[in-house]
């Protein structure tokens, strides 16, 4: 149905009755839950959010996004950093509904439809001793974690999640449904690891799987002085790959296993995983315990799941961030970090440090639209705040700790970034990879159908100039 400005306007009962989903509109009960994500500050109104059931539902919601032109926001677990899982006045093709998984036990390896969380699929597969690896965080969707690359407590052993995508099915611009993987559509299966959600609609992905049963890890909370925090980076590069970490340095959250007095003091909050034997699990972390009488231990042998601790729904915080690479944290880097964060004037303010290398780095940096294998530490600084009209504050905190903290590593993790503006989508992707990615963009979206994302334009006339 055409409206006066020429513009299709979507008929909600025709979707209804043509689409297999659930069609939830503006005045349905499920409207205001169904629009939320996960971020705060993001408060917007689509005309429609369907919540596909099937790949036919998928190509329906696509044709009706190219037919009406309205923007077309592409949504698995909804955590975008960007908020580019809303949009005021556009569609949400929202595949949270599809979570289907089938596990090959003796093959290892899984397809798993977009909709299931990271935690879900590390419960499913560690009901077989086995894990791919995602983020730190288990209500994160494995859709948007995986296309930007994927980062998480496995990255030094078995690389990014990206590197354990063995296939995936995409639904392009046009409705088709491509099988991509090493053998077809190399071009589009190196395009998906890491370049996010430009080229189309992953409907299915098949994922490597690796013997991790029980592993030793947890929470370990440290005193943060400049000798431990530059310590602990040093154990952690030259650790074991079996061993990721993540050091947040933050002010100790009043959670009741903390010790009062050290409430709102800079402490760090390290998460450990040895994904190996608990023996040499507990020989390679005991160096960790001894940098400082922890004030709270909590790693200890568990079942990988575990990792991931239960969740409330209704948490939606408004962050400002920025992420970054950096060579080296040594004791003048580490007091930078201890004299910034008691500055911000957020609710919170954290510096996150992540030791990367191992298995990530071992390919070379052309195999994945991801390139930043040779980064040796990913570094994310924040400040949450609840009042949306101090976000200027606080936006501009975090760029002058990130201006403060920067080596010469100017690229960034596709997945970390907020609305930055192009040059930080570019940051993403150095300049072979983006050219590369334009010329991919142009052949499977020319008309930048997928664009509410970190965008990469088509490349005009489809070729580097
Ligand atoms: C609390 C928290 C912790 C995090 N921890 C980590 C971490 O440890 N490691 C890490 O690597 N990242 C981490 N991230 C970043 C995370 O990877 C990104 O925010 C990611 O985009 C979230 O995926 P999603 O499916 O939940 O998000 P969504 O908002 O649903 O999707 C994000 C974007 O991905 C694209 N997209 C999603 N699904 C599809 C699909 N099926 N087909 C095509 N395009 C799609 C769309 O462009 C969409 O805008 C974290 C984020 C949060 C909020």
């Amino acid at each position: 149905m055409a409206t006066k400005n020429n513009q299709i306007a979507i008929s909600i009962p025709e979707l209804r009755s043509s689409l297999h989903g659930r069609v939830i509109a503006p005045g349905d009960v499920d409207y205001d839950e169904a629009r939320t994500v996960f971020y705060g500050g993001f408060d917007r109104h689509p005309a429609v959010i369907v919540n596909v059931a099937d790949t036919s539902d998928i190509a329906s919601v696509i044709a009706l996004a190219r037919e009406t032109g309205l923007e077309l926001a592409v949504r698995s677990g909804g955590h975008s950093n960007a908020g580019h899982s809303a949009t005021d006045g556009g569609i949400v093709l929202d595949l949270s509904d599809m979570r289907d998984l089938q596990i090959d036990v003796e093959g290892r390896t899984a397809w798993v439809e977009p909709g299931l969380t990271a935690g879900e699929y590390t419960t499913a597969a560690n009901a077989h001793g086995l894990a791919t690896g995602f983020g730190d965080t288990g209500s994160v969707g494995i859709g948007g974690l995986t296309l930007g690359g994927g980062v998480g407590y496995l990255v030094r052993k078995y690389g990014l999640t990206i590197d354990n995508m063995l296939a995936a099915d995409v639904m392009t611009a046009d409705g088709e449904l491509l099988r991509v993987d090493s053998e077809s559509h190399t071009d589009l299966f190196w395009a998906i690891r890491g370049g996010g959600g430009n080229f189309g609609v992953v409907t299915r992905f098949q994922f490597r799987l690796h013997e991790v049963d029980n592993i030793v890890g947890g929470m370990l909370f440290l005193p943060a002085t400049p000798d431990v925090i530059a310590s602990f980076i040093a154990g952690a590069e030259s650790a074991p790959e079996e061993l990721s970490t993540i050091a947040n340095i933050m002010p100790a959250p009043p959670m009741p296993f903390l010790p009062a007095d050290y409430h709102g003091k800079l402490l760090i909050m390290a998460m450990l995983v040895y994904a190996g034997d608990v023996e040499s699990g507990e020989r390679v972390i005991a160096p960790f315990r001894q940098l400082a009488t922890p004030i709270v231990d909590m790693v200890k042998p568990m079942r990988y799941p575990e990792i991931y601790p239960p969740e409330e729904g209704t948490y939606h915080p408004t962050a400002a961030g920025r992420t970054m690479f950096l060579d080296k944290i040594d004791h003048s880097v580490a007091e930078t970090i201890l004299e910034y964060l008691p500055t911000s004037t957020g609710s919170m303010a954290v510096a996150q440090l992540r030791v990367l290398g191992g298995a990530m780095a071992r390919l070379p940096a052309d195999a994945t639209a991801f390139a930043h294998r040779a980064s040796r530490i990913m570094v994310n600084v924040a400040a949450l705040y609840e009042r949306l009209e101090e976000k200027a504050i606080h936006e501009a905190w975090v760029e002058d700790f990130a201006a403060a903290l920067q080596q010469g590593d100017h690229g960034a993790y596709v997945n970390f970034l907020s609305n930055e503006g192009e040059a930080r989508v570019r940051a993403a992707y150095p300049d072979g990879t983006w050219d590369r990615l334009r010329v991919i963009k142009a052949r499977y979206d020319p008309n930048n159908l997928f664009r509410l994302n970190q965008n990469i334009p088509p490349m005009e006339n489809g070729k580097v100039s």
